[in-house]
């Protein structure tokens, strides 16, 4: 079944209609692209997928149950982890740092002691490795990696903490050709290693890339939906 499913959603921000009549499925292991020009509403989209907004009309579950998220934090409770393109990391803290920030018990414990650190640091390393990112030094500030790799931690940091859905905020837009190629060759990464991944970009070459559906949207309202099978071009 599918882990996020939404059917006939709408959305307003007083009467200025956001989305109507939004229907999109996110599986484990695929990829689904959204497409849409500025305005179309895939902000809008990402922040009810992502716990920061709540729909007005239609249905939106998860993993079958209906739901609707109160805040960013239930929604990553239940699974679902978002990549925005401003990433909250902090520049000067080490890579493995931030590769842990949030995720420290926060009762009970003083300083993070030395062992924790040394696993901390450990543990960063081989999980970047295990996607294919090979970073030598963990301890070097998050500030110094370019925006790909960046973008490519906060991937592997979700796939580390057992999210089962990654949406990505155009993770691709502030990058070039290489950049852009080493961030989906991750985004594919996690779509293998079972995570259902939504992928928000306005580029559809890199939806072409890496998608398995695809889901135009225009001015708020579906424009199209499809699977990759139909895109392929006829013999
Ligand atoms: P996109 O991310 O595709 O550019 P958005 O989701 O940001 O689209 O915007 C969809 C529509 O909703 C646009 O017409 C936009 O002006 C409007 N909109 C977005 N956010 C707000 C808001 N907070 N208040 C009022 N209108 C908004
Ligand atoms: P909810 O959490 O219920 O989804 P929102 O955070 O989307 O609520 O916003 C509630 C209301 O505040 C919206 O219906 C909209 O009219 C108004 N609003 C939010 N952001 C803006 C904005 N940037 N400009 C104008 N109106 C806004």
């Amino acid at each position: 079944g599918a882990l996020v499913e939404l059917s006939d959603v709408s959305k307003f921000y007083g009467n200025i209609r956001a989305l109507e009549g939004i229907s999109l499925q996110v599986r484990p292991g695929e990829i689904t692209c959204v497409l849409g020009d500025n305005g179309a509403g895939k902000s809008t989209l990402i922040k009810i997928i992502s716990g920061l907004h709540q729909h007005d009309g239609g249905s939106f579950r998860i993993q079958g149950e209906e739901t609707r998220l109160a805040s960013p934090r239930e929604a990553l409770d239940r699974g679902i982890a978002t990549v925005y393109q401003d990433l909250a990391v902090v520049p000067l803290m080490p890579v493995w740092r931030n590769f842990f920030l949030g995720s420290e018990p926060t009762t009970g414990r003083g300083p993070l002691r030395r062992l924790d650190v040394a696993h901390m640091r450990r543990t960063t390393h081989s999980e970047l490795l295990r996607m294919g990112i090979d970073l030598r030094d963990v301890d070097q500030p998050i500030g110094t990696l370019s925006g790909g790799e960046r973008q490519s931690v906060a991937i592997a940091r979700a796939v580390h903490f057992g999210a089962k859905v990654l949406v990505l905020d155009e993770p691709t837009a502030a990058l070039g050709v290489k950049q852009s190629g080493v961030v989906l060759k991750y985004v594919a990464a996690a779509r293998d290693a079972g995570l259902g991944v939504v992928l928000i970009t306005h580029n559809p070459h890199h939806a072409y890339l890496v998608g398995d559906r695809f889901v135009l949207l225009k001015r708020g309202a579906m424009a199209g939906s499809y699977e990759k099978a139909e895109l392929e071009l006829e013999e």
